[in-house]
């Protein structure tokens, strides 16, 4: 057997989209990130291989995303794939850097009421499945933050 020995009890962290990073060590922030086009200053989530704004296939410049944003629309979805429990509320929340991600809105019941446009929301990150080798899978989620 020639497995690769990590020192680690062989259980990883896995994010769940390629945009999601971990940290390198227990406790280090999880963070989205993006790339800025090094000709017009352009910012997109994840890499990308060339601007869409200016077209400069320039390398990118890696970027570390806020991990606050702000609400810029959302929907209650009260039906979708078998396993996956509804209500909750799908949004695009928009992050200073001039980026937008798609993502979930929890920590409050999924009602219009409690959702407002605009509203401020950060980021967090939680184990949403274990793979059938017994990593972790991680996933990003928004939520408001709190007193607002
Ligand atoms: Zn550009």
């Amino acid at each position: 057997m020639a497995e690769a020995d990590t020192g680690t009890a062989g259980k990883k962290e896995i994010p769940i989209l390629p945009f999601l990073r971990l940290g390198e060590k227990a406790g280090d922030a999880a963070y989205l990130f993006g790339s800025k086009c090094t000709s017009c200053g352009a910012t997109y989530l994840g890499s990308r291989m060339a601007c869409s704004k200016c077209c400069s296939t320039d390398p990118m410049e890696d970027i570390r995303l806020s991990d606050h944003g702000e609400l810029h629309v959302f929907s209650i979805v009260h039906q979708s794939a078998p396993g996956i429990p509804t209500p909750y509320v799908a949004a695009i929340v928009d992050l200073p850097e001039g980026v937008s991600v798609r993502c979930n809105i929890e920590g409050v019941e999924p009602d219009p009421k409690n959702l407002k446009f605009g509203m401020p929301v950060e980021m967090y990150t939680e184990k949403v499945h274990t793979d059938s080798d017994g990593n972790d899978i991680i996933a990003f989620k928004f939520r408001p933050v709190n007193g607002k």
